[in-house]
């Protein structure tokens, strides 16, 4: 018998392309990890510290839909790579960060852009930008044991069939090992926690009916209908 006084609420889950479900416990994206949209953003393209933000478990969203969201005239697409974990801890070192990487998906950071530029300027949280429902589109997770750890390849998003976004995974200015390390000296990483990796340059602004295409080479491809 539980001892819940209001009924539990549903652990998030990602599809996997095995066909089993990956539990989600927390989201961490990490912000500006492509020189060329920290460039077209307007800040330095150097190697600064990185710096995390957090999407709720439950906005992630493997249905193939986005519900254009309440509040915004510019919801930005961000296509990322995701990673999902299969274990955790503190302090892990960057040589054995990868051994805690169960599997690697497609995601897209939606993003209400005008919101979170307001809260940029007042010096607010950025949850009102980032952590909206259904505003982590996401394929199926790729195990580890199906296609390694990749490390380059092309990631592109295509809004209705024309090229928005490209860059390579061999762009990305802190790796994944890199990121894992990192986080794990602020956080305690787990099993189930799912990271963002950073999106390259070409984020604009969809509409109502636009048809996304998402591709990282050798990871997968996501389509996403705006509704
Ligand atoms: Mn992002």
């Amino acid at each position: 018998m539980s001892d819940h006084v209001i009924p539990a609420p549903l652990v998030p889950v990602i599809p996997t392309t095995g066909g089993g479900m990956f539990p989600v416990r927390r989201v961490y994206c990490i912000g500006r990890n492509f020189a060329a949209h920290a460039i077209e953003m307007g800040h330095n393209p150097d190697r600064e510290p990185p710096f995390f933000f957090q999407k709720n478990p439950d906005n992630l969203d493997a249905s193939g839909t986005f519900p254009y969201p309440p509040h915004t005239s510019d919801v930005h697409h961000e296509v990322e790579l995701l990673v999902g974990l299969k274990s955790g801890g503190m302090n892990i070192t960057v040589d054995d960060a990868l051994s805690h990487v169960w599997g690697y998906g497609v995601s897209l950071d939606m993003t209400r852009r005008d919101l979170q530029g307001e809260m940029k300027k007042m010096g607010r949280p950025w949850e009102i930008g980032k952590a909206f429902e259904q505003s982590g589109p996401v394929g199926p997770l790729r195990p580890v044991s199906e296609i390694g750890h990749p490390d380059h390849g092309r990631i592109a998003l295509l809004v209705n069939g024309d090229l928005r976004q490209e860059g390579d995974l061999n762009q990305m200015i802190w790796k994944v090992p890199e990121m894992i390390s990192y986080l794990s000296e602020y956080f305690e990483l787990s099993a189930g926690d799912v990271i963002m990796a950073g999106t390259p340059s070409g984020v604009n602004s969809v509409e109502r009916g636009d048809v996304m295409e998402a591709s990282i080479d050798g990871v997968g491809l996501l389509t996403v209908k705006v509704i």
